[in-house]
């Protein structure tokens, strides 16, 4: 079942549109904010977030919600607000999560191939020290999200793998220290790399992703309470199969292109 079309809206536009209801400056060369959603946002929350995290899990495709619905209850429970987007091209992990920090496309931001080199221009984590927020990013050894910051003046948690992830955030959540965190889970995306977007080990790999942020973003909303703040639930591309069965994405299909990004927003 392929969707018809490619969702209209680009994720280039959620760095600003984040950054407004943080009420902090946007990345430099992004894409405008959706005022829609930063007002609701902030609406919602009655007034910007003070605290906020970021939960990236690999390649969860539009379809995959469509197919699998019951799988997304802990993302619901948590980022009720599910915002259709498409990716960049090429749908690659490096480059889309270039584009989803800096909110530029990926002529502007420059990783324009399946590559890690530091990125250099002005993304979202740039902002968020820039206003004074303690500021931490984990991920395993090896993802783009550990690689393509590894420059930043913010703690870089690299991980052993999506387990030792998962730990180690929700150590630095239950110590409360930060007023930002961002999480990226890749072990899906490897998994339907291997055996395909449907084989039931790699779903196996989704579901439990989503378990984990269930318990994160639990944990989270006790240690912010009394702060106004944010979680959100972004993927960085899709996936489709391919005739040998394994999973793939990077194309401009519309499986590879269409995702959802999930947002909460809660009063302090
Ligand atoms: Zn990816």
């Amino acid at each position: 079942m392929k969707d018809l079309f490619t969702n209209p809206v680009c994720f280039t536009r959620s760095a600003a549109t984040l950054c407004t209801a943080m009420g902090i400056e946007a990345p430099k060369e992004s894409d405008p904010a959706l005022p829609w959603l930063a007002n609701l946002l902030v609406e919602q929350m009655g007034g910007c977030a003070e605290k906020t995290l970021f939960f990236h899990p690999d390649a969860v495709a539009q379809w995959l919600w469509r197919k699998y619905p019951e799988y997304f209850v802990p993302v619901l429970r948590h980022a009720p607000m599910p915002v259709p987007f498409s990716a960049v091209m090429p749908s690659v992990t490096p480059v889309c999560f270039a584009s989803i920090y800096s909110g530029a496309a990926p002529e502007k931001h420059g990783i324009r191939e399946y590559r890690k080199p530091i990125l250099t221009i002005d993304t979202m984590f740039d902002r968020i020290l820039a206003s004074g927020r303690k500021c931490a990013n984990v991920g395993s050894d090896g993802c783009s999200m550990a690689a393509i910051f590894a420059d930043r003046r913010f703690d870089n948690y690299v991980t052993q793998d999506d387990m030792d992830t998962y730990k180690t955030a929700l150590r630095l959540l239950e110590e409360g220290s930060y007023d930002h965190i961002s999480v990226y889970f890749g072990e899906y995306d490897s998994f339907m790399h291997k055996h395909g977007t449907e084989h039931e080990i790699a779903l196996d790999k989704l579901k439990e992703h989503f378990e984990h942020f269930d318990r994160l973003a639990a944990c989270a909303r006790e240690a912010f309470a009394g702060k106004r703040h944010l979680i959100t639930v972004q993927t960085d591309h899709g996936v489709h199969d391919m005739t040998d069965g394994r999973g793939a994405h990077g194309t401009d299909d519309t499986d590879d292109m269409n995702i959802v990004h999930f947002f909460g927003a809660y009063r302090g």
